[in-house]
């Protein structure tokens, strides 16, 4: 037995040198806590803050229609799916999801998987694989980037939203039988929009896949809700977009979108769909209730796309880097990790939640506090904030 437990400790006797460093650095995450539903004002780590860290753009995560549609899944359904959707996870539930899914997003098919990240990664080893080619964004997020490596096509990274490069890259002689362009079309760090029509032409023109990730934007983006496809009226030109319901929609769950010929492929080949146990049914109901109030209710999204106007040019005007940003999610941008950290404490010691953001989620030397703007912030929340990031600046001693 003690000869056991040594061997133990020495194989991972580096994890705490490693650990260690990490610390230094300014990159050891800690695992926050909260004691209170999503919402405006949570509870964490036995703090009452503003809540600016949250994907519930919404504000539909605690929303008592979602609430009760859980319940009545939960009554109907009871909790676990059991298995996976192909042997006998799927339910009523995720059939009349998918079908929902289809009527909100205008196409053929949808296909519901356990996660978002599930779907990105599924969805490109599903399309493309040894002998071909996938052209992926430097900033798109860790769940595309996973799915390219796994996939073992040759990877293409080009620069952030460089059309130009990638055209060029796309233009040179290649022997791959398929290849595929992969973007977030809102990047989930920057908040910046991808320049998803000039994908869309240089994509046609070269006849790659072009594939996007709505993460961020279903249900903020677009007259309907869809997403920047169809903010940019393109949504007939993208073969594959992907989603989640686990941000604008306040639940949880990743879907793709496409034709019926792309959804069968996938139920054939996506290896999540197939090895992941299914989503509790009951996640589908709120998922479905959540589509009824982003249709019945267009003024969520349109209120959110106003604080956040506001805040963006509000952080401007008071010299704050905020990079590119065109959406509710906006990067303070600080650059160096500990600074990023030193920012964060400090707003929570005046009863903010802004999360620091430091790699490997955005490039080294570029760590920000990443604010999430959503339907429930007040007007005085977002001036508040503002204030509150001044008076940082001056007690942290912080020059622009
Ligand atoms: N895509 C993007 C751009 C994301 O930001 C995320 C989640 N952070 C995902 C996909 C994964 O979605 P999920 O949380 O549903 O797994």
């Amino acid at each position: 037995m003690e000869g056991r437990a040594q061997h133990n400790v020495d194989v991972l006797g580096w994890l705490a040198d490693a650990l260690e460093e990490l610390d230094c650095q300014s990159l050891r995450r800690i695992r926050r806590c909260r004691q209170s539903a999503q919402g405006r004002i949570i509870w964490l780590d036995g703090r009452e803050l503003v809540n600016f860290g949250s994907n519930d753009y919404l504000g539909l995560a605690s929303d008592p229609r979602l609430v009760a549609a859980v319940k009545e899944g939960l009554e109907k359904e009871g909790w676990g799916s059991g298995a996976s959707a192909l042997v006998c996870g799927r339910s009523s539930a995720h059939a009349a999801l998918e079908e929902a899914l289809a009527k909100f997003e205008g196409c053929e098919a949808t296909l519901v998987f356990p996660t978002g990240f599930a779907a990105n990664a599924g969805t490109i080893a599903a399309l493309v694989g040894p002998g071909d080619a996938v052209y992926c964004d430097r900033k798109n997020h860790a769940s595309i980037i996973d799915g390219c490596k796994l996939s073992r096509a040759d990877l293409r990274v080009f620069p952030h939203a460089d059309v130009d490069t990638l055209d060029h890259l796309l233009a040179k002689p290649h022997r791959h039988r398929r290849r595929l362009v992969v973007t977030d079309t809102l990047f989930s760090m920057d908040g910046d929009l991808a320049p998803i029509p000039q994908l869309v032409d240089v994509c046609e023109r070269h006849r790659a896949i072009l594939m996007v990730d709505e993460a961020h934007a279903t249900g903020v983006f677009g007259n309907r809700g869809r997403g920047v496809v169809e903010f940019y009226g393109v949504e007939e030109r993208v073969p594959v977009r992907v989603g989640t319901l686990s941000k604008g929609l306040g639940s949880v769950g990743g879907f793709v979108v496409g034709s019926t010929a792309l959804v069968e492929w996938l139920v054939q080949k996506a290896r999540p769909y197939m090895f992941s146990t299914a989503l509790p049914g009951a996640a589908c109901y709120a998922a479905m209730a959540a589509l009824k109030v982003v249709e019945q209710e267009p003024h969520r999204r349109a209120l959110v796309v106003q604080k956040a106007e506001f805040l963006r040019e509000a952080l401007k005007r008071e010299g704050w880097n905020i990079g590119l940003s065109a959406s509710q999610i906006i990067p303070i941008v600080v650059r160096q990790p500990n600074v990023a950290l030193s920012l964060a404490r400090f707003l929570e010691t005046r009863g903010f939640f802004v999360p620091a953001i430091r790699p490997p989620a955005v490039p080294d030397d570029e760590a920000c506090l990443r604010v999430s703007v959503t339907f429930h912030h007040q007007h005085s929340d977002l001036e508040r904030l503002v204030e509150t990031l001044g008076e940082a600046k001056r007690k942290l001693g912080l020059g622009n």
